[in-house]
């Protein structure tokens, strides 16, 4: 018997296949598959990177064509956080940025407009070793920190909480996380415990939660006045980026009557479908 299928429920109805049926037909469809995803890895659209000038095709990730740059490692976030940066994020002069979890790219990025920038994680792979829920780092002392694809695997109140704390009047939190705009709530469930399941659910063993549109209060919740930055057409065709996919970027309010806030006059919400909160 075909191993595939793991059971069949009594009195279905009589339309459904038998055992070797479903065995033929599932074999089909996954060489029909196979042979579609072959025709797609090499890609089909010449796509521009902006983070290198790569102008060509991109490869896959798995199953998921188009994504990867073949030149410079950047995938569909990495781009629209350099569309970001290059378009709509102002710093203030001598700024220092905290970057967690960071690409090599963007170091420069900073370095070259004068930033202070360090990297850090919990590894010994970056400038500072700290765990983003507990940071060893006074408060008030950055203009920026970036953590993107970080929240989901960790207590994310508590690092919302630090981020919020470690920023200066007016600095900004830029933070990017795997999300499902159609859902109201994040998908959260402690039970959720061994690998198997956790991948199924998350898309990722090491991830604690999916997000829903709720990860906005989230953010709020923290302190922060939310902003965002939306990928839109053309950057979409034109670069390979996720249709949708956002960059928050949440802003601590300014001290009453004190220092002018970082961003002053040059955070400002991109396009269509971008909120101000
Ligand atoms: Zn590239």
């Amino acid at each position: 018997m075909y191993e595939g299928v793991v059971g069949m429920t009594d009195g279905g109805p009589r339309f459904r296949r038998d055992p070797g049926e479903i065995a033929a037909i599932m074999d089909l469809r996954a060489r029909r598959s196979i042979d579609h995803v072959t025709a797609l890895a090499w890609g089909r659209t010449a796509r521009l990177c902006p983070v290198c000038g790569y102008r060509g095709m991109f490869s896959p990730v798995k199953h998921k064509p188009e994504i990867w740059c073949p030149s410079c490692d950047s995938r569909p976030r990495h781009r629209l956080l350099k569309l970001w940066l290059d378009r709509d994020m102002v710093l203030p002069e001598g700024a220092r940025v905290l970057h967690f979890a960071a690409e090599p790219w963007v170091r420069g990025w900073f370095e070259d407009r004068g930033a202070e920038y360090e990297t850090a994680d919990i590894n010994d792979l970056f400038d500072l070793k700290i765990d983003i829920t507990a940071m060893d780092l006074p408060d008030a002392g950055y203009d920026m920190v970036m953590s993107n694809h970080v929240l989901e695997h960790v207590d994310d109140k508590a690092a919302l909480a630090e981020m919020f704390r470690i920023l200066r009047p007016g600095g900004q939190a830029v933070i990017t996380v795997p999300m499902i705009e159609g859902w109201d709530r994040t998908h959260e469930d402690p039970s959720l415990k061994t690998e198997a399941e956790l991948r199924l659910h998350y898309g990722d063993p090491s991830h604690l939660r999916f997000y829903g549109r709720d990860v906005r209060d989230r953010i709020r919740t923290a302190g922060f006045a939310l902003h965002e930055y939306v990928a839109l057409e053309p950057d979409v065709s034109t670069h390979a980026l996720h249709r949708g996919e956002r960059i928050f970027v949440g802003r601590k309010p300014a001290m009453e009557g004190g220092r002018k806030p970082a961003a002053e006059g040059g955070l400002k919400p991109a396009g269509e479908g971008a909120t101000d909160g």
